[in-house]
């Protein structure tokens, strides 16, 4: 794998689409500037970064994420705000640009808030029972399988030079289309206008309906791990706590909620579902990081990656409690990409901590190739866990022509995403994965995937530019984590094509 960057004709070619669109919309000046400069931001995130989410087993859903993000905010020009209009019944391009603040003024700025790092957590919620997330563990199997290979070294170790983030030369044309544009445009809005007054979110979302309702709150009990879910679509598309754009309240809101809650251990789930919401949470801070460089940021997200090194076992994995002699590949993932993202955002990370991950990934591999992931060491492999292990074998530095990768892609391709067996995690996850490695599959995967996310998107009302986690089909989801969770998943999916380019492009 290797860095990539974006060449400035792409930049300009992608900054003169947006702006095509715009000035064919016959909207006014502004908002062509606007969409300027947030295609330029876009081409400056064509980075890497990654973020997924849980999973399902016997309708026990499971969180996961991953991403790592990029951009130099420095070389952007400001965006001159305007005043927002507030329409969340009509799904528009430029909704990005018509962006309230979906909660109260902060009060804090976020310079206050991470003085306050180092001091004990407290956002005063309600623990929720441990496992209440859990996926049931598949049992202990056979173990391992010696085939598979994850590639060569674990990633370049901690360099702490500020700025991987390396546009990438070449790289297949983005997958996005007006549709999806607009879905991920809506996305954002719902996401917003549901933000806590306090700047965090909650998986049960419901308390910040107006107008309406929206139904599917997630049982869940963890604003730690929301509050990411919250962040992480709106720092993939290009939203910082420094830029001006239309979400710049939003996310600084939600960045002081996770640094005002880190425990001096660096933990940040905030008391709830601790290695399930602290992977998150470390992914949302890396990537803030990572697109921003910004001083007061880097302590807080070193100091998260610390803790997910220093609570690795014996296995090369984690799981629910800091720690845990116990592994599950869910956790895992997040645990990785959030690695993974630290490392692409210039923070220090331990290369033996990915070196155990590659050792807990061998523990879990089965099939011919060694591409099928179980959820423990030794269980039966699963499509979802498969695609987390085909991604984070991604990241470990697994080449495009190791039978994993190679394998992986094969199996994902015999399971497309059809919208009646509808798993946003897994979709979150797989789309990633395809999407590193550019091909037929991935065109194939890409339209159907696409095409089920901006057919189902919620379109009046409140609940406007979310997905109902109960219709047309239960996702896995729904009950655990509830809308919040699978809009952010579905909106997460949809960010691929400009949050990433494929890690393989290069290597052709
Ligand atoms: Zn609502």
């Amino acid at each position: 794998m290797s860095d990539q960057a974006a060449s400035p004709d792409r930049a300009a070619r992608i900054a003169e689409s947006v702006k095509a669109v715009v000035i064919a919309a016959g909207t006014q000046s502004w908002l062509a500037s606007l969409a300027i400069h947030l295609g330029l931001m876009v081409v400056l995130a064509l980075v890497l970064g990654t973020i997924q989410v849980a999973r399902v087993i016997h309708n026990a859903a499971q969180f996961e994420a991953v991403e790592e993000a990029t951009l130099a905010v420095t070389s952007i020009e400001p965006i001159v705000l305007i005043e927002p209009i507030y329409e969340p019944t009509i799904i528009i391009l430029d909704s990005l640009a018509a962006e309230p603040p979906a909660t109260d003024p902060l009060s804090t700025s976020l310079s206050e808030s991470l003085e306050a790092i180092g001091q004990p957590g407290g956002s005063g919620l309600p623990d929720a029972p441990l496992g209440s997330l859990d996926i049931p563990a598949n049992g202990i199997g056979p173990l391992i399988r010696s085939a598979l290979s994850t590639g060569p070294g674990s990633g370049a170790p901690a360099s702490g030079i500020a700025s991987p983030y390396s546009p990438r030369k070449g790289g297949p044309k983005v997958g996005a289309t007006e549709p999806s544009e607009q879905a991920v445009a809506a996305a954002l809005n719902w996401l917003a206008r549901h933000q806590n007054s306090d700047g965090s979110w909650s998986l049960n979302h419901t308390p910040r309906c107006k107008s309406g309702f929206c139904s599917g709150p997630g049982q869940a009990q963890s604003d730690a791990a929301a509050t990411a879910l919250g962040l992480l679509p709106l720092l993939a598309a290009g939203q910082t706590h420094q830029s001006e754009g239309p979400y710049k309240k939003t996310v600084s809101g939600g960045i002081n909620w996770l640094l005002k809650n880190q425990k001096p251990s660096g933990d940040l789930s905030a008391g709830a579902h601790q290695m399930y919401a602290h992977g998150l949470a470390t992914i949302a801070l890396c990537e803030a990081y990572g697109m921003t460089q910004d001083s007061r940021v880097g302590p807080a997200a070193q100091a998260a990656i610390r803790f997910i090194e220093s609570g690795q076992n014996g296995q090369g994995s984690w799981r629910y409690i800091h720690g845990s002699d116990d592994s599950d590949t869910s956790v895992f993932g997040w645990q990785v990409m959030a690695l993974k993202s630290g490392q692409m955002a210039g923070l220090k990370v331990n290369p033996a901590s990915l070196d155990g991950s590659q050792r807990y990934l061998k523990l879990c591999a089965s099939g011919k190739y060694g591409s099928e992931f179980s959820y423990s060491p030794g269980g039966r492999a699963t499509s979802t866990m498969t695609s987390v292990g085909l991604l984070t074998s991604q990241y470990l530095g697994a080449r495009r022509s190791d039978p994993v990768v190679l394998g992986g892609i094969e199996y994902l391709t015999k399971h497309p995403p059809q919208l009646n067996d509808r798993n946003t995690y897994y979709w979150y996850y797989a789309t990633q994965a395809m999407h590193n490695v550019p091909g037929p599959e991935w065109d194939a995967w890409n339209r159907q995937m696409r095409r089920i996310l901006t057919d189902t998107q919620e379109r009046s009302g409140c609940s406007a530019g979310s997905w109902d986690p109960a219709k047309p089909f239960d996702d896995p989801w729904g009950s655990q984590g509830g809308r919040l969770m699978v809009t952010s998943l579905s909106c997460l999916t949809l960010e691929v094509y400009y949050r990433y380019l494929p890690l393989y492009t290069l290597d052709q």
